[in-house]
């Protein structure tokens, strides 16, 4: 049975799904990436005028009734959210457009009819069989996936990797029966509405080796698992879209899919994991998270914001390293003002950006744009990385993991084999956080605290900055 489409609504969708791809292209860079935002809002608003003007699954009352409670919900969540805890918020969305998915497919499977995909001899149409199937369990591993790297995001659960013992075999063993299930199921001769147990089967591994998958990764390794799971939904979003027969939601999904894919890439490069590693579940988790700070009491200097502020004026140059305490702290605006001042100075003012700094892709990018950080002084950690040896001072603010050289030399930490920034070789170093015991998000002992050339800036890292722009 041929489900028509009318030729207006289609080229609706073509023109969202355009602004969709124009959109991506504009977020590629963040001198275009307002444009490319307003280009998915409009993309996004023609295609949910079309979907609420033909309305053919559902009724519009029940349709605004929908959106009233999500976007109800979704409303007071987002504005009572703290930018720190964004990370979780997204897996938990995530989770929601995985289990989204799950029920447009178990409600095409009970009425099967009502989607039109109901054959003549009384089955499901074996095309429509594998859409649904494929659908649910991608739905589903997106869903139990991001449950649990919500838990983990989140502090409900430990950071830490859970390792089963035969892990791979487990996973490989689920994968391949979920796809057996998924075969056996488009063959089947009694595939009538709700007929055939093996789509619950498919259902219920699915969210089993979503949880499977996701706890083996810990530590430093949870920005790829966050991007990845990002991928899932779009996949799951595309496959929605196969069921309802809607172009939009195709488009829309395969683009999700496929970017977050590609940053997953991005992210397993910056990180030195292995991408096909990533997939299967619990990589860099081989050599058990060790690496521990350790408790013994190493001697370190205690540097003054006066201290500081008179180094940097003397200074040719100064590379600014932001993380994870700068976005709690919100110090990007007096950082921005900080190195204005010393730009005044005739000092060289670089900012070094690393790709998993803070809690999610472009997590720094964004707070550095926000408080109007010129672009061509922002750079990228492979293009900046160099430049540390002829550096005067090396000023970490808030960041500790992409600092530590335990990545270089430690083959027992968790972040062994992580690019860092070669802080260690710049002449001096600030190192700003709030105490000797706090550690960064791997959890680990950070060398550079102790080396000769380092000045620990303790105190929250808003206050230090205003402190040393007093002193300046
Ligand atoms: P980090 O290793 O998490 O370290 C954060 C540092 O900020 C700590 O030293 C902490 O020490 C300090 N800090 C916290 N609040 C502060 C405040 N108010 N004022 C001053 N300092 C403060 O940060 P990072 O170097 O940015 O590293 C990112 C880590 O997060 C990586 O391991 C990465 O893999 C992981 N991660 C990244 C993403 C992503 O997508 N970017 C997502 C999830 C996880 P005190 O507590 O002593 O102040």
């Amino acid at each position: 049975m041929e489900h028509a489409v009318n030729p207006w609504v289609a080229v609706a969708y073509l023109i969202a799904g355009v602004c969709f791809i124009v959109a991506l292209r504009g977020l590629s860079s963040p001198a275009t990436s307002r444009r490319g935002n307003r280009y998915g809002m409009i993309g996004m608003a023609i295609a949910v005028a079309t979907t609420l003007i033909t309305h053919d699954i559902a009724s519009l009352p029940e349709i605004v009734g929908a959106i009233a409670i999500g976007g109800g919900v979704g409303f007071v969540i987002a504005r009572r959210i703290q930018m720190t805890a964004m990370p979780q918020l997204v897996a938990a969305f995530h989770s929601l457009v995985g289990l989204a998915a799950v029920l447009v497919a178990v409600a095409a499977f009970l009425n099967p009819g009502a989607f039109d995909i109901l054959g003549g001899d009384g089955n499901i149409l074996a095309v429509s069989r594998v859409e649904m199937a494929l659908g649910a369990a991608i739905g589903a591993i997106t869903f139990s996936g991001s449950v649990i790297a919500f838990a983990k995001l989140n502090g409900n659960m430990s950071g830490a990797p859970i390792l089963l013992p035969a892990r791979h075999v487990i996973n490989l063993g689920t994968l391949l029966l979920i796809l057996a299930l998924t075969a056996g199921f488009a063959v089947a001769a009694n595939a009538g509405p709700g007929e055939n147990g093996m789509f619950w089967a498919v259902v219920a591994l699915s969210f089993l080796i979503g949880f499977l998958l996701i706890i083996p990764i810990g530590g430093a390794d949870m920005p790829v698992v966050v991007s990845m799971l990002n991928s899932y939904s779009g996949w799951a979003a595309a496959a929605m879209g196969f069921t309802l027969h809607n172009t939009a939601m195709i488009i829309t999904g395969a683009l999700v899919g496929s970017s977050g894919a590609i940053l997953s890439y991005i992210m397993c490069r910056a990180m030195n994991r292995s991408f096909i590693s990533v997939i299967a579940g619990g990589f860099g988790a081989e050599n058990g998270g060790g690496g521990g700070g350790s408790a013994e009491q190493r001697p370190w200097k205690r540097g003054s914001a006066e201290d500081a502020a008179f180094l940097m004026k003397e200074a040719g140059s100064v590379i600014i390293i932001p993380g994870y305490g700068m976005a709690v702290a919100q110090a990007q605006h007096v950082l921005r003002e900080m190195g204005d001042l010393l730009k005044e100075e005739g000092v060289n003012v670089k900012f070094a950006i690393h790709p998993v700094a803070g809690r999610m892709p472009g997590h720094m990018n964004v707070l550095l744009a926000e408080a109007s950080v010129p672009y061509d002084e922002v750079f990228e950690l492979e293009d900046i990385n160099g430049e540390f040896a002829q550096a005067d001072v090396a000023f970490i603010i808030g960041a500790n993991d992409v600092v530590n050289p335990a990545a270089k030399t430690d083959k027992s930490s968790p972040i062994y084999g992580m690019p860092v920034f070669d802080v260690d070789k710049a002449k001096t170093i600030f190192f700003i956080k709030r105490s000797m015991g706090g550690q960064g998000y791997a959890g680990v002992d950070n060398d550079v605290f102790y080396m000769d050339q380092t000045m620990m800036l303790l105190g929250d890292a808003k206050k230090m900055v205003e402190e040393i722009i007093k002193a300046l």
